[in-house]
């Protein structure tokens, strides 16, 4: 059984169940991506800028020095908090984050006002072909950022996409957001009542499935990006 749930976890429980049991339950590690490093190093650079622990701004960060000088001064002002952990319990209440049922990460919030606050989260890569994923992402960051904060009135969650210099923002009311409170849970809850993981080989899955075959990994169900299965296991799917 899974325990917790993170919006990534969903995703990867909506694509391929096997791929959340490989992962979670038998916690066989996956092989790290390049893209994955590089996402990991960015978030860090960006962290150790706006804490001032280096001065100059990484060349990375730079397409948004702007908000990045913005934030380091908020920062400083003690109105911006960093890399947030957020857990909340089965009712949705704030807890503990190593024994939440859900557990929210987010980069920055700045507090603009007692009732106004910026949900932001820094984006490595494209915003291209995410905007459904990145559009629910946003919709679970301001949920979050609004339970935890009842004073807030309204709340802006901002995706900034380091590398191409985009910028998406929405502002939601209390009522707008909390309006996806029950859809979501109705989602989460399969990942934590779940008993069976079935695979669900396909090739836009198993493509970045780092238990693939693309990736040499354990899943012995998955597809080629050729789109082709090793049939044996593929029949014992089906029983
Ligand atoms: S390779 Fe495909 S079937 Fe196997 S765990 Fe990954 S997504 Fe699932």
């Amino acid at each position: 059984m899974i325990r917790s749930v993170s919006y990534s976890k969903l995703i990867d429980f909506e694509q391929c169940k096997y791929r959340v049991k490989l992962k979670h339950i038998d916690k066989i590690p996956e092989e790290k991506s390049e893209a994955a490093d590089r996402g990991t190093k960015i978030h860090l650079a960006a962290e150790n800028y706006v804490r001032g622990k280096i001065k100059q701004l990484p060349q990375e960060l730079r397409k948004f020095a702007t908000e990045f000088e913005a934030l380091r001064a908020r920062y400083k002002a003690k109105q911006a908090s960093l890399e947030g952990e957020w857990g909340f319990n089965h009712a949705w209440e704030p807890c503990d984050y190593k024994h939440a049922w859900l557990r929210v990460k987010a980069d920055a919030v700045i507090h603009l006002d007692t009732t106004s606050a910026v949900v932001v989260d820094f984006k490595t890569g494209k915003s291209f072909g995410n905007e459904i994923k990145h559009g629910e992402q946003v919709q679970l960051y301001a949920i979050a950022t609004l339970l935890r904060h009842p004073e807030l009135a309204d709340i802006t969650v901002e995706l900034w996409y380091l590398d191409v210099d985009q910028l998406v923002t929405r502002t939601m009311t209390r009522a707008q957001a909390l309006r996806h409170l029950q859809p979501f849970e109705k989602r989460l809850v399969q990942v934590t009542k779940a008993t069976e993981f079935p695979a669900n080989p396909n090739i836009f899955s198993c493509k970045w499935c780092a238990y693939g075959p693309n990736k040499g990994g354990q899943c012995t169900f998955g597809v080629t990006s050729t789109g082709s299965v090793n049939l044996s296991n593929y029949r014992k799917r089906f029983g």
